[in-house]
């Protein structure tokens, strides 16, 4: 571990125990501000990426200008690699620097009508968390589930990622794709399915810690807040995530582990 990332462990406990030792009162406050500062540098951002979207436009537009009588072709296709196919810059340099973690499986379902459409994923806005439904199952049985319906076609079902009762997170759809799994949000979020040992839906810790891994990336990578990470509940009123439907307050605990 780098000195760095060990300050970092330090910084993060530190902060821990501050939030621990507040009331419940005290807590939520805490959250709130933590909350309107990530907008803030949100919005920061945003002003700072738009800036560099215009100086990237001028410069290719006084190209155009010193042009070779190529003008309009040039322009056309300044415009496509600013802003290709409506896919919002920020997303496609998420998606292109996304190079996931390796505690990542990538082992990417086929492309078909499904399970992987191959439609772009223009935005996300949103990360929805579901449970299998399917007691004892492994991640590499769901995913060979979501794969095996390109040949079947059942029903259509997929999801970005599925996290195993062992904490395994195996990657079925790129991030620059769509999942099937969040019904009116399929075209916003990215989905991730947990296994679970049994009928209560309840997460093992294996998983419960994988899942805040993976989503507290997430975050980062989108700049996403937790009040963007839902339940398929939330969607659709489905009893998914079943424990964190049935146990509200689990829910609660969990998005407050993925603030610190
Ligand atoms: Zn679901």
């Amino acid at each position: 571990m780098g000195s760095r990332e060990l300050k970092k462990n330090v910084e993060r406990a530190r902060r821990r125990a501050y939030y621990e030792s507040l009331s419940p009162e005290e807590k939520k406050e805490y959250r709130a501000r933590l909350i309107r500062a990530r907008k803030l540098k949100k919005l920061k951002s945003m002003v700072f990426g738009s800036a560099i979207l215009f100086f990237l436009a001028l410069v290719g537009f006084i190209g155009v200008l010193a042009g070779r009588g190529k003008g309009e072709e040039v322009l056309a296709t300044e415009a496509d690699s600013l802003n290709g196919d409506g896919v919002s810059e920020s997303v496609a340099a998420a998606a292109a620097a996304n190079s996931a973690p390796d505690w990542v499986v990538e082992d990417l379902i086929r492309v078909n009508k499904y399970s992987r459409p191959g439609t772009p994923l223009k935005q996300v806005n949103g990360i929805v968390v579901h449970y299998t439904a399917n007691p004892g199952t492994t991640a590499e049985q769901n995913r060979s589930y979501f794969d095996g319906l390109a040949d079947t076609g059942e029903t259509s079902a997929s999801s970005h990622f599925v996290i195993g009762i062992d904490g395994t997170v195996i990657q079925c759809v790129p991030l620059s794709e769509i999942a099937y799994a969040s019904n009116d949000r399929n075209a916003d979020t990215i989905s991730i399915e947990c296994c679970h040992p049994d009928e209560s839906g309840k997460f093992s810790e294996a998983t419960y810690d994988s899942l805040v891994r993976l989503v507290k990336w997430l975050e980062e990578t989108y700049n996403l807040e937790p009040e963007d990470v839902i339940r398929h509940y939330d969607v659709t009123g489905k009893e998914c995530p079943l424990y964190y439907v049935e146990n509200p307050e689990a829910w609660e605990q969990f998005l407050q582990d993925i603030v610190l």
